[in-house]
């Protein structure tokens, strides 16, 4: 049994208008547990996130709220992004880095990942680092280089004093948007694999502090087994995260 507290985490994308948004935090108030074996978040666009993080203080929602996305920099001449520091400014507890559509739509390298999970470390905000192996289906080579290669550059240059810090989110290119996710055995490889590159950067000990998701495809039907899988420490959830009733159901059961 592991001591790595367990993150289910919405990724909203760019779903939901202000009243939607409402109506999910109204549908969710007073139902979600109040436990220290979970921590729950949501991801959402940035334009909406202080209203969240001011919903949840006053209705005492034990809900993070996370962005989807920010800037390596703090300040300055960079028109249209997301400072970290105005993130935490207002309340926001993390942020998604390097999503599959990001790297893929914006071309988001592995270097910039990197600068940006070093930003959100050092402005206190939690990096969850989204990595994948873009194959069309699921390839037991490929999770041996494409991921590992990922986390190599990201994490170059972190200090291992951050590791309980971090969370990865292990999302096969294939399972997210679909009605496929690998099998439990396969999951479970993947997140040993990642776990033993993790070693090579940081060390045992550090790497065994570093919470590992698994996205794509997860439902109320699959999660709970995902769930209790030995090196996966929580859940990034796309569109079964939507509906409260869906995402309310995903929590009660993995308890
Ligand atoms: C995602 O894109 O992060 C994701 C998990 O999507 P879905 O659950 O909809 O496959």
């Amino acid at each position: 049994m592991s001591n790595r507290l367990p993150l289910i985490l919405a990724n909203w994308k760019m779903n939901k208008n202000r009243s939607e948004i409402r109506e999910f935090l109204q549908a969710i108030t007073g139902k979600l547990p109040l436990t220290d074996l979970l921590q729950v978040g949501v991801a959402a666009q940035s334009v909406y996130l202080e209203k969240m993080v001011d919903y949840v203080k006053q209705h005492q929602v034990p809900l993070d709220i996370f962005s989807e996305n920010l800037f390596y920099v703090n300040h300055g001449s960079y028109t249209g992004e997301t400072s970290p520091a105005a993130l935490v400014d207002i309340g926001v507890k993390g942020s998604i880095i390097g999503h599959y559509e990001r790297r893929k739509l914006f071309k988001e390298s592995n270097g910039a990942v990197g600068l940006k999970v070093a930003a959100s470390l050092g402005n206190g905000l939690l990096p969850v680092v989204a990595i994948s192996e873009d194959t069309a289906t699921y390839d037991p080579n490929d999770i041996e280089m494409s991921p590992l290669t990922e986390i190599a550059i990201s994490f170059a240059g972190i200090d291992k004093k951050w590791a309980s810090k971090i969370v990865i989110a292990y999302e096969p290119a294939w399972a997210i948007g679909s009605d496929r996710t690998p099998t439990l055995t396969e999951i479970e490889h993947a997140a040993k694999v990642i776990r033993k590159s993790l070693t090579f950067i940081f060390g045992s000990t550090s790497a065994n502090q570093i919470r590992i998701q698994y996205g794509g495809a997860v439902t109320p039907h699959n999660a709970k087994a995902i769930f209790a899988l030995p090196n996966i420490d929580g859940l990034l959830i796309g569109r079964s995260s939507l509906a409260a009733d869906n995402f309310l159901r995903i929590i009660d059961d993995v308890l």
